[in-house]
């Protein structure tokens, strides 16, 4: 498979069809009128400036919306071991549902991206 031949979108829907457009966070799984699924597709460490992430499965992850806006703002973030964080309160939320290789750089890059002030002021207090 040389790269660039296959569109985002097509690796999005690759993405979907692995997951059965189930959310791999909360394991929703969206329908809308006449059986049709639907899903979301995140970019672990966003293609965008100045992240610059890389257009690969190992950089995405199949999420209903709600959670896909969630990860994007950095309100959820992942483990080194797939705990998913809610950093509004710093409880885990469950674990992530795998079933593609991820890269764990992208995972990180996303966590050291989002640190928000409540954790270092926690830090500081504990
Ligand atoms: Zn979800």
């Amino acid at each position: 498979m040389a790269p660039g031949i296959y569109s985002d979108r097509h690796l999005a829907n690759d993405l979907k069809q692995l997951y059965s457009y189930a959310c791999q966070i909360c394991e929703t799984v969206l329908e809308i009128p006449g059986g049709i699924r639907f899903a979301s597709v995140a970019h672990i460490r966003g293609l965008e400036l100045p992240h610059s992430g890389p257009d690969t499965l190992s950089n995405m992850l199949c999420l209903c919306p709600n959670h896909q806006a969630l990860f994007k703002f950095g309100s959820i973030t992942i483990e080194d071991d797939l705990r998913v964080i809610d950093q509004t309160d710093g409880e885990e939320i469950g674990v992530l549902l795998v079933r593609h290789d991820i890269d764990l750089e992208h995972i990180r890059y996303h966590r050291e991206h989002h640190k928000f002030g409540h954790q270092k002021l926690r830090d500081q207090l504990s």
